[in-house]
């Protein structure tokens, strides 16, 4: 990294708002919680140098001079993505920095926020708790990830059932682009006067812009009322969410455990675990619950006891973090998300077990459904193996897994991955996810538009004919 470059960049912010050569804060760059970079094999040892900017006029000036000057840019949220999008690869790339954006601002009238991508999405939530609204958006990840991360991976919480992503509760967006021009769309979303540009960006991982702010639809808090079914299988669980979100019924969380991950919940017995939220207005609520039980004994359901439903809200967030968290254990282990039709998820979920089964008999394979939509619902899925193997044998065994887990994807037309993100990690499963539709070739179109040299974020999403990542190039083994 050239000390010209850093001088540039100080006096286009201030001294304060550039960081490089402190070791510690730049190493802190180089790392999110994909297992990969936690293990030190990606990225390669690269030193970047990082901003600050304040406000979307000073990312456009950073964005304008770097796209002019030819200097590639890495867009960083909270930097707890687990995909490597938010790494550096290249000697002296600069880190756009979102934290400090962080405007604030409610439109009580139209129950709209406005909101800089900056904030841990945690601190936005709270305050608006205060005042008896709510995003609709939990993640596991509310407290150590941005709301820009989330816009850019297209994320998921756990009431997504009613509530969406919060990519689907934008209303306008700025972004600031490759070439440093600000783009505002529109604060009413455009309906019949063109493309909405919005979903551009969503979940387009920064290989567009940079989101700096967001105009975000808001809902009325209310109290979340929560039961605990058991289910005689998986698949009379994913029956009766079909019938439950197909007859109009919206409640906020369904969470169906496969019988593994049903054993961690309830002492014994091998049945499915669903856990069912219901908010809103209190009389629908009430009656939404009765239909949603009814229907579930119909189905041959057992109601289990309060306790259980509301132990596993308290606790839902242990299994993310250590100590129980499978990354703060010496293993193998991944976690990947795919969609299916109600027609194809259980043969979908049958052939990913079987390819495992045929080239992993000693991996641990558990699922659970948690975003269901009226035509199918969302499998995730975690594998952990006790095998760590070390250096480009973690690579390569990593990769193998991906590559079966895709081939049962693949076999039923389900498609991977709901809310984590591409990023570098499923790059080389996105485009043969696409193959023939026409998906790639237009993206591509648009980045050359908007982005031609490939300056920024690079390697996310996008890269055609790309060595995979774990590929030596790329691999912190063989870097200097
Ligand atoms: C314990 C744990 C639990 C998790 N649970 C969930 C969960 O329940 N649901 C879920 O969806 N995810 C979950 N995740 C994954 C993670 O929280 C999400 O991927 C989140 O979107 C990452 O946000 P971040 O701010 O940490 O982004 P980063 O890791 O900093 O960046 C992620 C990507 O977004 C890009 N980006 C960031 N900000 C912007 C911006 N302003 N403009 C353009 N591009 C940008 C980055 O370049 C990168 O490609 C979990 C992660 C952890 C560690």
């Amino acid at each position: 990294m050239s000390d010209s470059l850093v001088r540039s960049l100080e006096a286009i912010l201030s001294p304060g708002q550039v960081l490089c050569n402190e070791r510690a804060r730049m190493d802190a760059y180089t790392v999110d919680v994909w297992l990969m970079a936690r293990r030190d094999l990606y990225p390669p040892r690269v030193r970047p140098v990082a901003v600050l900017p304040d406000d979307t006029a000073e990312v456009a000036r950073v964005m304008r001079w770097c796209h002019d000057a030819g200097v590639p840019v890495r867009i960083r949220g909270a930097g707890a993505g687990d995909t490597g999008g938010a790494l550096p690869r290249r000697d002296g790339e600069v880190i756009v920095d979102t934290r400090r954006l962080r405007t604030r601002a409610l439109a009580e009238r139209d129950q709209v926020a406005t909101v800089g991508v900056g904030w841990i999405l945690l601190t936005v939530e709270e305050w608006l708790r205060r005042r008896a609204y709510t995003l609709g958006h939990l993640p596991a990840s509310i407290s150590c990830s941005s709301v820009g991360g989330f816009l850019a991976n297209a994320g998921s919480g756990i009431l997504s059932t009613r509530y969406g992503k919060l990519a689907e509760n934008v209303v306008s967006l700025v972004v600031v682009l490759p070439d440093g021009e600000v783009l505002r769309t529109p604060r009413v979303r455009a309906h019949a006067m063109g493309p909405d540009l919005n979903s551009l960006f969503l979940g387009s991982e920064g290989i567009y812009g940079v989101v700096t702010e967001a105009d975000l639809r808001l809902h009325r808090l209310t109290p979340l009322r929560l039961m605990a079914l058991s289910f005689p299988s998986f698949g009379a669980g994913i029956a009766w969410g079909r019938r439950v979100t197909q007859l109009g019924l919206a409640p906020a969380l369904i969470r169906l455990y496969d019988e593994e991950e049903s054993r961690g919940l309830v002492a014994e017995g091998s049945d499915c675990i669903a856990v069912v939220g219901v908010d809103g207005v209190e009389a629908i609520a009430r009656a939404e619950v009765a239909c949603l039980r009814d229907e579930a004994q119909a189905a041959g359901a057992r109601l289990l006891p309060d306790a259980v439903a509301s132990d596993w809200y308290g606790r839902r967030m242990a299994p993310y973090f250590p100590p129980n968290s499978m990354e703060s254990r010496d293993v193998l282990h991944g976690v990947v998300d795919f969609v299916a039709r109600y027609t194809d998820i259980e043969a979908c979920l049958a052939a990913v077990r079987e390819e495992l089964a045929g080239s992993y008999p000693e991996l641990h394979v558990s699922a659970h459904c948690s975003h269901w939509l009226s035509y199918g619902t969302m499998a995730y899925l975690s594998f952990w193996s006790p095998v760590l193997p070390r250096g480009q044998a973690l690579w390569t065994a990593y990769y193998s897994i991906l590559e079966r887990i895709f081939a049962g994807i693949r076999r039923h037309g389900a498609l991977m991955n709901e809310h984590h993100g591409v990023g570098v990690k499923l790059r080389p499963f996105f485009a043969r996810q696409y193959e023939e539709s026409g998906v790639v070739t237009v993206l591509e179109r648009l980045k050359q538009a908007l982005d031609p040299r490939g300056l920024i974020n690079a390697g996310n999403i996008l890269e055609p004919g790309a060595a995979p990542p774990g590929a030596a190039e790329e691999a912190r083994d063989d870097a200097g």
